[in-house]
């Protein structure tokens, strides 16, 4: 099938307009989201590359090879850059301009300037040369990027293949060919078109995914965060505690809840003011988060209330664990030494079941326990119960 390579180029012009305009309009409702912003140059760059390369034919040899070529150049140095600036590192302007130098260095060669084949390959190797920086962009952030980037990658690595096969087979499009798409170079050129649409629709609509995808991750973290002590909240807590309950039942482990009330904070407040208060708040998670294993779960709950769920732990484990972070709280110097106090209310599974409202419950009552016992002390429902019973 001969291809009709001026309408090729009508479309793929089209495509490249309409493909960076939505990504800059993207960019323009999500400010902050750069990446979409070098993109949306590079389509633009992409699409006024094109209408220079195919000024042929008119005499004027350095709008073509010259300023088309060194447009698109950039338009590959403004797709790394998208990459780039994604995976966290700043733009490279060096490293943006090296291609359209390189170019314009060796368009003053006459021999090279006037052999379409080696303005081919060259062109080619640069475009291969930034696909190759724009793929290990993504492999260098790779341990750090939480979103799916490999379809990308896959699609970038695709893209400089092409190029690389076309910087040794293609020879070029004769001007006086353009037109007829009946010689191979015609059909190398059709076949590039078609090509570099894909590229720009594909790279453009994985890039806005991959950038959704981290917003959304983002906020969902934001969500699960309690922003002053920067650990967990109560929904983070009640998600994470319920899948940890629900892993310990099916292995038949123990796990143990403890629920922590600071003693007499809002004296604390009303004495120190309120900053004071929130430093305890922080000075209590860190103190948690120390005596904890990396695979317990814990969160803030409530205002000074703060929950731990400890997997594979037994009554007496779970009452060390709580006795250390009640004594270490009561040891800090601030905001004056002594003045800082925790009751921690403890249940296990074993007497309580894996439900987690009812352990939650349940550690309640032993915590009001250890209220009503004078504060400052760590109290089992066990304990509690046995207390009951003998009076
Ligand atoms: P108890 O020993 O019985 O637990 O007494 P308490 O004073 O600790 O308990 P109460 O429930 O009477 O007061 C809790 C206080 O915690 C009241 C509230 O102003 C304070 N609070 C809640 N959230 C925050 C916060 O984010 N920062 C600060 N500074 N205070 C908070
Ligand atoms: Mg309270
Ligand atoms: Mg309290």
């Amino acid at each position: 099938m001969a291809l009709h390579i001026p309408t090729l180029l009508a479309v793929s012009v089209f495509v490249f307009f309409l493909m960076g305009l939505l990504t800059l309009h993207a960019w323009h409702r999500e400010t902050r989201e750069r990446p979409l912003a070098y993109l949306g140059g590079m389509m633009l760059s992409a699409t006024l590359g094109m209408l220079l390369v195919s000024w042929r034919d008119h005499g004027i040899d350095i709008i073509p090879i010259v300023i088309g070529n060194v447009i698109l150049l950039l338009g590959a140095a403004l797709n790394w850059t998208a990459i780039r600036v994604f995976v966290g590192r700043s733009p490279s302007v060096p490293g943006m301009l090296a291609g359209a130098v390189i170019w314009l260095s060796l368009c003053l060669i006459p021999a090279f300037y006037g052999d379409m084949s080696a303005r081919v390959t060259a062109y080619s190797l640069l475009t291969v040369g930034y696909g190759v920086l724009t793929a290990l962009e993504f492999w260098r952030g790779r341990k750090h990027l939480e979103v799916a980037f490999m379809p990308a990658l896959a699609l970038i690595l695709l893209h400089t293949v092409f190029y690389a096969v076309r910087s040794v087979t293609d020879q070029g499009l004769k001007p006086d060919h353009s037109a007829s798409g009946t010689v191979s170079g015609a059909q190398f050129f059709a076949f590039m078109l078609f090509e570099s649409m894909l590229y720009v629709i594909g790279i453009g609509y994985m890039t806005l995914a991959m950038v959704k995808e981290r917003a959304e991750l983002k906020f969902r973290a934001a969500a699960l965060t309690d922003p002053l002590t920067g650990i967990g909240n109560r929904r983070a807590f009640m998600l994470h505690a319920a899948q940890k309950l629900a892993d310990s039942k099916r292995r038949g482990e123990t796990a143990a809840m403890l629920l922590c009330d600071l003693d007499h904070f809002k004296n604390l407040n009303d004495t120190y003011g309120h900053p004071a208060g929130d430093q305890a708040l922080v000075a209590f998670s860190q103190v948690m988060a120390q005596s904890l294993r990396k695979q317990d779960v814990s969160g803030r709950i409530g205002g000074e209330e703060f929950a731990c769920l400890l997997g594979a732990c037994d009554e007496q484990t779970a009452v060390q664990v709580a006795e250390r972070m009640r004594l270490t709280f009561s040891r800090l110097p601030m905001p004056a030494p002594g003045l800082l106090s925790v009751s921690i209310g403890v249940v296990t599974t074993r007497e309580s079941g894996y439900d987690l409202s009812r352990l939650l419950s349940e550690a309640d009552e032993a915590l009001y326990g250890a209220k009503d016992r004078g504060r400052n002390r760590v109290l089992t429902l066990r304990q509690l119960y046995l207390s009951l019973t003998d009076n």
